[in-house]
């Protein structure tokens, strides 16, 4: 059986203010961390702080991005040796505006998640096609080179750690969800090429996330598919209610 996993991601939204009443409003109110797992992924310079206010607690917190490499002359980045030695727990990955605006490619998606493992980070890797891959009929085999790409070179344990999050680009802040059927499918398509590509364990272990104006008013219908372990969210996980309510929902 495997465990619910409903991450906010904030984008670059808030001010360090309104991070700090969030976390006040919602830290001690998520459920345990038997029952399904409660993520908030921020900007950076809010982690140190949430980190430490979070800390006893079942809410878990996750940067949005990072650089492979350990240090180095990379002006403004941030590296995952970093992430650690603050205390976060997950890091999103290869996030669709960060392959459009910042041109991120699956190589360095694949480097970044290899260097999420090697500092104890589980990463969050999204995954997901354009509304004219999807029109075009491409989107399962564009959606199998990415899953495919991300997890080259990992062990089988490393494989069946990452957390992969379907987000169809065409769902995502624009209020229009892929269908509960729409989004299963290519959640169960997921699951059959890490069991292709890795093994039948890895293909049971994985969580697949759904993401794309998830809200608490679908929630329920799309957490309740077979391949559907989860959800990413970005505009619905900014206020506290309503981010409890969709971990909630994850129980
Ligand atoms: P919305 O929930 O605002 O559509 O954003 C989805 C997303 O991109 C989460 O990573």
């Amino acid at each position: 059986m495997r465990k619910q996993v409903i991450a906010g991601n904030w984008k670059m939204n808030k001010t360090h203010t309104e991070a700090e009443e969030f976390i006040q409003a919602a830290k001690n109110e998520v459920p345990s961390a038997n029952e399904v797992e409660s993520v908030v992924c921020a900007p950076f310079p809010f982690l140190q702080k949430m980190v430490e206010e979070t800390k006893g607690t079942a809410l878990e917190v996750g940067a949005q991005n990072m650089h492979f490499e350990e240090s180095g002359a990379f002006t403004g980045e941030v590296s995952p040796v970093m992430l650690k030695e603050l205390g976060v727990s997950y890091v999103v990955l290869g996030h669709s505006e960060r392959r459009e605006i910042f041109k991120e490619t699956d190589e360095e998606v694949n480097k970044k998640v290899h260097a999420a493992f090697k500092h104890e980070l589980t990463p969050i890797v999204c995954v997901g096609e354009t509304l004219e891959q999807r029109e075009a009929d491409q989107t399962m085999d564009h959606v199998e080179a990415q899953v495919k790409k991300a997890l080259e070179g990992l062990s089988d344990e490393q494989a069946s750690n990452t957390i992969i999050a379907y987000e169809p680009i065409w769902a995502i802040g624009t209020g229009r969800t892929a269908t509960s059927e729409q989004a299963n499918e290519v959640c169960t398509h997921i699951r059959k090429v890490v069991g292709d590509f890795v093994n039948a364990d890895a293909a049971e272990a994985v969580r697949i996330q759904y993401g794309g104006s998830v809200k608490p008013a679908n929630v329920d219908e799309l957490l309740s598919q077979s391949d559907i372990d989860g959800a990413l969210v970005g505009g619905a996980s900014l206020e506290a209610d309503s981010f409890l309510k969709l971990v909630e929902a994850g129980k």
